[in-house]
């Protein structure tokens, strides 16, 4: 016998819970599975200080905490499970939860964001945290006046050069090619800037660092075969995201890099009553701050669906 609710979010990250919040105030009992990371990419940075309503900053998993909490206050249903299976092919859409427990949901809302795309480097992981990041917005700031490093070619690495070089003594952006991906305009910005210097044709080879973190990271020219060493203290990867959607790409329509399609305005996907909010849907702004607003959306948007059928 399948388990029958009103309400199923899929992720507890900022979308998630911020949907949660809304969804269980309008009565709409709603069940959150927390998925393989519980609390989202914020778990997985240090200090937050853009988050409105934090004026001496927090940490991320203590933040991903009290927006639990929050949630759960007003009734959220919050579950340690990952949803394993979904058939959206009518509604209520039934679904798996950690391979064995059926529900039946009148309305999904999916916020299971993305993942940073790392080089996949053995060095890279182990300073993950101490110097590694894959958010120069979240953690730049802890790399005042010092020389970072960005990895990347696209926008994302281009934004975070710049933004990076408002903070710091000196950015080198590594870039594998001898173009860079970004936007004309992007690019104009990137080597117009005085503190950036783009290292063409350079592939990552290894991070180096003590027990106090990263302190540089040696380099291939893929053209000359040279090995060299630049020393830095902030390692920033920009080389993409992937949206968490695999599981929907059946039902859900999704952009050529997996973003869910949603219909603009809102959090509507292609399928009455799934609705989709913060990353997974999100390929420009990728914020707390954003995500959380569109769950409120999702919620809203969720709310009015099932007064309307
Ligand atoms: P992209 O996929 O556009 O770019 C990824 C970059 O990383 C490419 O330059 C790629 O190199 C490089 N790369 C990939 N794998 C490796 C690797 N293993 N080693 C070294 N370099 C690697 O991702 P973005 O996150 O930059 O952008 C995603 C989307 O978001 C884009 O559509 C972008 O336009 C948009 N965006 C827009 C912004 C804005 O308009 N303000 C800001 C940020 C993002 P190569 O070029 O050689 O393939």
């Amino acid at each position: 016998m399948s388990e029958k609710i009103k309400c199923l979010i899929i992720g507890s990250g900022p979308a998630g819970y911020t949907a949660a919040i809304y969804a269980a105030r309008a009565n709409m009992s709603p069940v959150v599975y927390e998925g393989l990371q519980p609390g989202g990419q914020l778990t997985i940075t240090t200090e937050i200080d853009n988050f409105p309503g934090y004026p001496d900053g927090v940490a991320g998993p203590i933040m991903m905490e009290q927006f639990k909490k929050q949630a759960q206050r007003f009734g959220t249903d919050v579950r340690f499970g990952y949803i394993t299976k979904v058939d959206f092919s009518k509604r209520p859409f039934k679904v798996v939860a950690d391979n064995v427990h059926e529900i039946e949901a009148e309305v999904v809302i999916i916020a299971t964001g993305a993942t940073a795309n790392y080089l996949g480097l053995e060095s890279e992981e182990k300073f993950k945290g101490l110097g590694v990041s894959a958010c120069a917005t979240c953690d730049g700031f802890f790399y005042r006046n010092r020389d970072v490093a960005v990895v990347g070619g696209g926008d994302t690495a281009a934004e975070e050069a710049s933004y990076l070089a408002g903070i710091c003594n000196k950015v080198y952006l590594v870039v594998r090619r001898d173009v860079l991906r970004a936007s004309k305009a992007m690019q104009d910005r990137v080597l117009a800037n005085p503190k950036i210097e783009v290292l063409w044709n350079h592939n990552t080879v290894e991070i180096l660092g003590d027990s106090a973190g990263v302190t540089g990271v040696k380099l291939l020219n893929n053209k000359t075969n040279e090995e060299k060493v630049i020393d830095i203290h902030g390692f920033f990867v920009a080389i993409g995201h992937t949206p968490v959607s695999g599981l929907f790409k059946e039902y859900l329509e999704t952009d050529e890099a997996g973003y869910i399609k949603t219909i603009k305005g809102s959090t509507k996907t292609n399928v009455p009553g799934v609705f989709a909010c913060g990353d997974v849907q999100d390929s420009m702004y990728r914020q707390a701050v954003t995500a959380a607003g569109s769950g409120c959306m999702a919620a809203k948007d969720a709310e009015r669906f099932l007064s309307e059928v």
